[in-house]
C-alpha cells in the first residue's frame, strides 16, 4: 500500500489504493499495522521498551485499535532527553537501521532542535509517499515546474513534496531557498514556474513585493499553490482566499509534524483527508488526555504505523485540531477520513472570559477584512485585575493614518462579533512588526 507508484502516460486520479480504501478494511489494516509496529519496538527499542515496561504496557495488550490508549503518550521532551543523552539521535534511530541518507531538524522554536534521520527507504517509502498523494491530488503533472521557496534546513515540510515532485511525479522542481523575494519572482517568471509551494506567511509576503514591483502575479501562470507549515487554506479559510486572489489560482494545503510525516493534504474540494493507513491520528483532551467523542476537537495525538527508523508512538503534536470526521463521504471519491482544521498549538490557545482564543480564529477575522494586511500579532495581558487580549495590525499600505482609528473600530466589532468577547485592536504603522521568511509566531502570553 505504500510502495511507490509507478508514474506512466495513465492519468490515475487518484495516487494510492489506500485512498479508494473501504473504512472497515483501512481499520483492519491499521489494527494490524500497529500490532507489528509495537512488536517491532518491543523487540529491537530500548527506548520504548523500558518506556513501556514503566507504564505496564505490553505489545499483547492490543486487540484492537482502540487498545492504542494504554500505550503511554510521548512528549517532545522525552525525544530532546534521549538525543541529548545518546547524542545525536537518541530514540530517534531505532538500533540497527540504517545507513542514514538524511537528516532533518525541528526548528528549535520550543527547545533544542530534535534531529530525524531517514533511511532511503523510510525517506521515499514513507515521507515522500505520505506527500505525493496530496501533490497528486493537487493536479501536480510531470508537465509541471515546480518551486519550493524554502530553505531545506530546519524546516522539512516542504522537502518530501519537493523530492515527491522530483523522483515520483517527475516534474522539474527549482530550488532557491537563499534567494531574496524580487530574485525568487524573477526565477519564477524565467522558469516559467506552475506550481508554488511555501507557508501562508511567506507566499502572501511575496505577493505583496510583486506588488510593490509592478509584478503581476496572475501572469506569472502558477497553477497551483502548494502550503505548509502554518494553519492554511484548510484551517483558515480567508488565508486560503488571500492566497487564492495573490496568485490567482487555486490553493492546496498539507499538514504533518516534523517528528513523523504528512499527516493530511486537501485534495480538489478543499478537504483535508488524513493518511490514516500511514499515521494513526487520536484526538484528546486536553486536560484529562482522554478520547474526544466524534468528530469532537482537541489535541492531535500520532501514531506511525509504517515508518521504521524513527518511529512515533502516541506523539503529542502540541495542536489543537477541529476533530475528525470519518463518517462524511468527500465529493472527490476517496475513503480517507477528514481532518476538520487545525487551531493552533497548544500553548497559543488561551482562554479569556471562558472563551478559547485561537491563532486560526484570530487570523480568519483579520484576513476576511479588506484593510487589514497580512500582518499581525496578538498577546495575552493581565491589567493587574483580569485578562485580556492585544491585537495589534498593520493596515493595507494604501490606508491613510486619519483613517487607521476607522480601521480599529471595524477590527474590534468583527472579533467581538466572533468571539463574543472584546479585545483591544490597536493598529500600527505598515512595516511595524517582523516579516517572517518561514512560519511566522504571532502570539505572545505575557500576562
Ligand atoms: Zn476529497
Amino acid at each position: 500500500m505504500t510502495g511507490v507508484h509507478q508514474t506512466s502516460n495513465i492519468q490515475y486520479n487518484y495516487w494510492s489504493v489506500a485512498e479508494l480504501m473501504p473504512k472497515d478494511e483501512i481499520k483492519k489494516l491499521q489494527l494490524c499495522r500497529l500490532k507489528e509496529q509495537v512488536n517491532y519496538l518491543w523487540e529491537n527499542s530500548p527506548f520504548y521498551r523500558d518506556k513501556w515496561e514503566k507504564s505496564n504496557f505490553y505489545p499483547d495488550k492490543i486487540s484492537a485499535i482502540e487498545d492504542i490508549k494504554q500505550i503511554p503518550i510521548l512528549s517532545k521532551e522525552e525525544i530532546r532527553i534521549s538525543q541529548k543523552e545518546d547524542p545525536p539521535f537518541g530514540m530517534m534511530k531505532m538500533p540497527g537501521r540504517g545507513p542514514i541518507n538524511r537528516v532533518a531538524m525541528t526548528s528549535g522554536t520550543t527547545g533544542e532542535p530534535v534531529l530525524i534521520p531517514f533511511t532511503k527507504e523510510d525517506y521515499f517509502g514513507v515521507f515522500c509517499e505520505g506527500g505525493v498523494r496530496g501533490l497528486w491530488a493537487a493536479g501536480v503533472r510531470k508537465e509541471d515546474v515546480v518551486h519550493a521557496a524554502y530553505g531545506f534546513l530546519p524546516f522539512v515540510g516542504l522537502a518530501g513534496v519537493y523530492d515527491a515532485a522530483e523522483h515520483f511525479i517527475g516534474s522539474l522542481v527549482i530550488p532557491g531557498g537563499v534567494w531574496d523575494s524580487l530574485t525568487r519572482l524573477k526565477m519564477i517568471k524565467k522558469f516559467k514556474v506552475t506550481v508554488l509551494m511555501g507557508t501562508p506567511t511567506y507566499l502572501l509576503h511575496l505577493a505583496s513585493v510583486a506588488a510593490e514591483n509592478g509584478i503581476d502575479t496572475c501572469k506569472l501562470g502558477i497553477r497551483r499553490v502548494l502550503t505548509t507549515g502554518e494553519c492554511g487554506s484548510a484551517s483558515v479559510a480567508n488565508t486560503g482566499l488571500r492566497l487564492q486572489k495573490a496568485w490567482g489560482c487555486k490553493v492546496y494545503d498539507f499538514s504533518g509534524t516534523q517528528e513523523s510525516n504528512y499527516i493530511s493534504w486537501t485534495c480538489d474540494e478543499g478537504t483535508s483527508h488524513l493518511n490514516e493507513d500511514l499515521i494513526y491520528c487520536e484526538i484528546l483532551n486536553p486536560e484529562t488526555n482522554e478520547p474526544v467523542g466524534p468528530g469532537e476537537p482537541g489535541k492531535l495525538v500520532i501514531t506511525d504505523l509504517v515508518q521504521k527508523t524513527h518511529p512515533v508512538i502516541r506523539f503529542e503534536t502540541g495542536d489543537i485540531v477541529g476533530g475528525i470526521d470519518s463518517e462524511s463521504k468527500c465529493a472527490c471519491g476517496r475513503n480517507l477520513s477528514i481532518l476538520k482544521g487545525y487551531s493552533g498549538r497548544v500553548g497559543d490557545i488561551i482562554k479569556v472570559k471562558g472563551v478559547c482564543v485561537s491563532v486560526s480564529g484570530i487570523e480568519n477575522v483579520l484576513r476576511g477584512m479588506e484593510s487589514c494586511s497580512d500582518n499581525y500579532e496578538y498577546m495575552a495581558l493581565n491589567d493587574g485585575e483580569k485578562d485580556k487580549i492585544l491585537v495589534r495590525l498593520e493596515p493595507r499600505k494604501d490606508i491613510e493614518p486619519g483613517c487607521w482609528d476607522g480601521v480599529r473600530r471595524k477590527v474590534s466589532e468583527a472579533l467581538r462579533e466572533s468571539f463574543m468577547i472584546n479585545m483591544d485592536v490597536e493598529v500600527i504603522p505598515p512595516g511595524s512588526l517582523p516579516v517572517f521568511d518561514l512560519k511566522a509566531k504571532r502570539f505572545r502570553d505575557i500576562r
